[in-house]
């Protein structure tokens, strides 16, 4: 059956104002004042806005197991005392799928409808996407010391391979290259993973995401970060490389020059004290921007509505008012650049990918710009409905193929073998 989305104010739309959007088989099929709704099921969202959906470009959905474990550490700390032995001790198939089902949720709720994760057993991940009904790019960590799925690099990049083509004819989830980053990965294995790549895979890294980063990587392979993946092939068009806070002028223009492209993690970057991202500069310079949570130990949360907010904020703080503003800010929570193809922006025959926020609450009253309200004033509990590739999957705020209660209890269950309450 049709749907039909009648009286919400859309934005990020090839109309914007007072439309109504009908929905037919996973694509928009038309956006028009006064559409009859005769045979459709029809979502009133009269006093609300109507959007795409939001895009988490980097994230690590399974790690909501480790939420509030590690606090109030340094990068490097908390990654070699803490998460990296907790991962060694409690990461298995299960775990990453019922924690990552437990994100994927929490997500929805702030209006995610898809998002680019890297970890281990990510097919999980895929599974947990595929049920809850959201868009996945899957990444599997590729890294040179042992993981709970792979022995070394070279062993998750020939798994990558093989999920490609599991996954292959699946609509909802499309799989990427995940390398770590150049400080877990050595060049001989930079290397071999540039020398398996197609034009169009996708490369998801961690890039110049602290000080030390940089430095241990120049002490180590005599580069900077960046000249390393140039070095090996790996800065292209199709890189997403996430943090980038420590980015220098000449790192900028590489990036901009080689077409590849950036996901800001604001708050992930605040609590481990990493920095504010250049992000001005680079939009300057041209480059993609994307927007990201990373994974829930370091956030602690994955509402990305809050992230849009602080990457505004941070960004006005660190050039001036004018820098990242709310239509800017909006454009680089959905996707703008096209990771997801078609998402982020509301077009006849483009993907039913949107979301209806309610203008009922207190924040909400009253919006003057729309832009505004989403940007600075608005938070995930004014999301009230979430379809993506056609079919509802939040409504009312409720999961349509998710039993929240049942997640929440099994994430609980395997957390109190870790100290949790
Ligand atoms: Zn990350």
């Amino acid at each position: 059956m049709s749907l039909l989305i009648k009286n919400g104010y859309c934005i990020r739309s090839q109309k914007e104002g007072y439309y109504d959007i009908l929905i037919e088989e996973g694509t928009i099929k038309r956006i028009d004042k006064g559409i009859d709704g005769k045979d459709c099921e029809v979502i009133d969202a009269k006093n609300c806005i109507v959007m795409p959906t939001f895009c988490n470009a980097h994230t690590h959905m399974a790690m909501s197991l480790f939420r509030g474990l590690a606090d109030d550490l340094e990068l490097m700390e908390w990654l070699t005392k803490h998460i990296f032995p907790a991962e060694a001790k409690f990461v298995d198939k299960q775990m990453v799928y019922v924690c990552s089902k437990l994100s994927i949720l929490e997500s929805l709720r702030s209006g995610m409808g898809c998002f680019m994760d890297m970890y281990f057993f990510e097919e999980e991940i895929a599974r947990a996407a595929i049920e809850v009904g959201v868009r996945a790019i899957i990444t599997e960590g590729i890294i040179d010391f042992e993981t709970p799925d792979c022995k070394n690099a070279r062993e998750a990049i020939n798994k990558t391979r093989s999920l490609k083509e599991e996954f292959s004819d699946e609509e909802l989830v499309r799989v990427g290259y995940g390398p770590h980053s150049t400080y877990t990965l050595s060049y001989e294995s930079l290397r071999y993973l540039a020398d398996n790549l197609s034009d169009d895979d996708i490369i998801h890294i961690h890039i110049n995401e602290s000080r030390r980063e940089v430095e241990s990587v120049l002490k180590d392979k005599g580069k900077r970060p960046i000249d390393v993946l140039i070095d090996v092939g790996l800065l292209r068009e199709t890189t997403f490389m996430a943090h980038c806070v420590e980015s220098s002028d000449e790192d900028i223009s590489k990036i901009a020059n080689y077409g590849a492209n950036v996901i800001n993690v604001p708050q992930s970057n605040l609590k481990l004290a990493s920095g504010i991202a250049p992000i001005q500069d680079m939009l300057k310079a041209g480059i993609g921007v994307y927007l990201g949570t990373d994974g829930a130990a370091s956030n602690n949360n994955l509402d990305i509505i809050e992230d849009m907010r602080t990457s505004s904020l941070l960004q006005k703080v660190k050039f001036d008012e004018r820098a990242m503003d709310s239509k800017t800010a909006l454009a680089m929570g959905m996707n703008h650049e096209g990771l997801f193809d078609g998402v982020g922006f509301i077009r006849e025959a483009g993907p039913a990918d949107v979301v209806v926020m309610s203008l009922d609450d207190l924040e909400a009253t009253p919006v003057y710009n729309p832009y505004s309200f989403v940007v600075y004033a608005a938070n995930s509990r004014s999301v009230r409905d979430v379809i993506v590739n056609g079919k509802v999957i939040l409504k009312g705020g409720e999961f349509v193929n998710a039993d929240e209660e049942e997640v929440k209890y099994e994430v609980r269950e395997l957390s109190k073998k870790l100290g949790a309450l």
